[in-house]
């Protein structure tokens, strides 16, 4: 099913955070600006509307809503101040990695302190040397009998003065890069925690964004969220599940500056008319409307995408479309199957002519009623002569049988409520390779049987 129309409870939320934009944000808006100053009165008014990190489970007190339900809320938030929404939004973000990879105990406690009162929290993964290159971190984690002791400093933290706990990134040994890095979550009152000087920006003035630094910082293994070794893919996966609302948050900007551009050119005149009614205005205005629909859609799929399991779906896109173009411009001559394959995957025509026969050879054997009896060895033998396979079997009881993969190819198919999609993932060992998949369907009374094995084994 394809369907661009928002459900009746998208827009019942996106109306709500509309409202409350106009009536708590607007009016403080420029003041907070101006002041650089972030109002935790229209926070705890937030927080009491139940738009604040709302995607947190309702079984912690959250609002259990979809990552796609809180584009509709962030993008109106964010026409009123992209600032207090970024606040806002830091919730979510910090909750993120303890949504993901937390502990039951650490979910509790956390996710339930962050919906039961109006508290801020931080996520932390930069450093002065270390943004973008999130593997560059130098702030230090030394395990001492069941603890750890982590020095050093974070910075650009976005409501760092104003949290009550910070989610920390550090490694506990910078020359192993991404290998070192664990998540730690660290409260404000622990000794050893201070807080910087207010960064005073250019931009998103109303959010608060402030140094973090660390001195000699006990953590107990309680408030270990993934041990070194184990963080920076708890990292990467965090920014996967909340860049969709950085766009999101773009779009609300964006809208409001058309809002604004068209009141204005209706309002100033120049020779004798608005200046509304000369071309050039109306072809700019044009331009605008373009570039928000544009990315307003994108981050519509890309927080579909995250909803439905499929993993980068725009980054996937993005590949395909440039390697597409660079590499592939004359496959319209071999036929509309080849070409999709190869935009997708980025092959070489032979590549792509080995691996449509290695595909044309495992759809004989799809769909398979009896895979259920036989998907304790899932061993499928390597597609490809003298290359091992890793295999794995992967589906999830909990939400309606819908297959959550880390491969993106075999997360394209939509999920069948009434069956279970076993998917047989095939990922040839060889690094970069895109990995190849079948996916096969079988009766739900058979698949109840298999075991469910949560991750897959790469
Ligand atoms: C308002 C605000 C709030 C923030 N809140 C937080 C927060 O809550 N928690 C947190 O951890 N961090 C936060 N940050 C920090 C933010 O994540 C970093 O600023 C960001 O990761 C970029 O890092 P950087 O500023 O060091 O830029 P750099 O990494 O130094 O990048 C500089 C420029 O080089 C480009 N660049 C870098 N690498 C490449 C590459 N490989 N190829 C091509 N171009 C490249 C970048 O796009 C950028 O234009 C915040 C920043 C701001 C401005």
């Amino acid at each position: 099913m394809f369907d661009f129309e928002a459900t009746e409870e998208q827009k019942s939320l996106a109306d709500s955070a509309r409202r409350f934009a106009k009536e708590r944000i607007m009016p403080v808006a420029a003041k907070c600006d101006a002041e650089s100053k972030f109002p935790m009165d229209v926070f705890a008014a937030a927080h009491e509307l139940g738009i604040v990190a709302p995607t947190i489970p309702a079984a912690f007190g959250g609002g259990g809503l979809s990552d796609l339900d809180l584009t509709f809320i962030t993008e109106e938030l964010a026409y009123g101040c992209s600032g207090i929404t970024t606040s806002i939004n830091a919730n979510t973000l910090a909750a993120t990695p303890i949504k993901l990879g937390g502990s039951t105990e650490q979910k509790k406690k956390y996710l339930g302190w962050l919906t039961k009162e109006p508290i801020l929290a931080s996520y932390a993964t930069s450093e002065p040397n270390a943004g973008s290159d999130v593997a560059g971190m130098q702030c230090r984690a030394r395990k001492d009998g069941n603890d750890w002791v982590l020095n050093g400093t974070k910075c650009w933290i976005t409501n760092a003065s104003h949290a009550s706990f910070y989610v920390i990134f550090a490694t506990e040994n910078p020359e192993l890069k991404h290998k070192g890095i664990g998540c730690f979550i660290i409260e404000r009152a622990q000794k050893g925690v201070s807080v910087g000087e207010h960064e005073d920006k250019l931009g998103q003035r109303a959010s608060d964004t402030n140094t973090v630094m660390l001195e000699d910082v006990r953590v107990p293994a309680a408030q270990v969220v993934a041990p070194p070794g184990q963080g920076f893919k708890l990292a990467m996966e965090t920014f996967n599940v909340t860049r969709p609302d950085i766009g999101a948050l773009a779009c609300g900007v964006m809208k409001r500056a058309i809002d604004e551009s068209v009141a204005y050119a209706k309002e100033r005149k120049t020779f004798g008319v608005p200046i509304g009614q000369h071309q050039m205005i109306q072809q700019m205005l044009a331009d605008m409307a373009i570039r928000y629909e544009a990315t307003r859609l994108l981050v519509k799929r890309a927080a579909w995408g995250l909803d439905k399991g499929i993993r980068n779906p725009d980054r996937l896109l993005v590949r395909q479309g440039l390697r597409g173009r660079q590499r592939h411009a004359n496959d319209h001559r071999r036929g509309p199957d080849l070409r999709r394959k190869r935009l997708r995957e980025g092959l070489s025509r032979r590549e792509a002519d080995a691996r449509r026969e290695d595909f044309a050879n495992l759809r004989g054997h799809e769909p398979d009623p009896t895979v259920g009896d036989r998907a304790k060895h899932v061993g499928v033998k390597s597609l490809h002569d003298r290359r091992p396979a890793w295999t794995a079997l992967t589906f999830q009881r909990e939400c309606e049988f819908s297959v959550r993969c880390a491969c993106p190819t075999a997360v394209s198919l939509p999920s069948v409520p009434e069956q279970v999609l076993v998917v047989i993932t095939i990922k040839k060992l060889q690094m970069g390779a895109t990995p190849l998949s079948i996916h096969v369907a079988v009766d739900r009374e058979r698949a109840l049987q298999l075991p469910v094995v949560q991750k897959p084994q790469w």
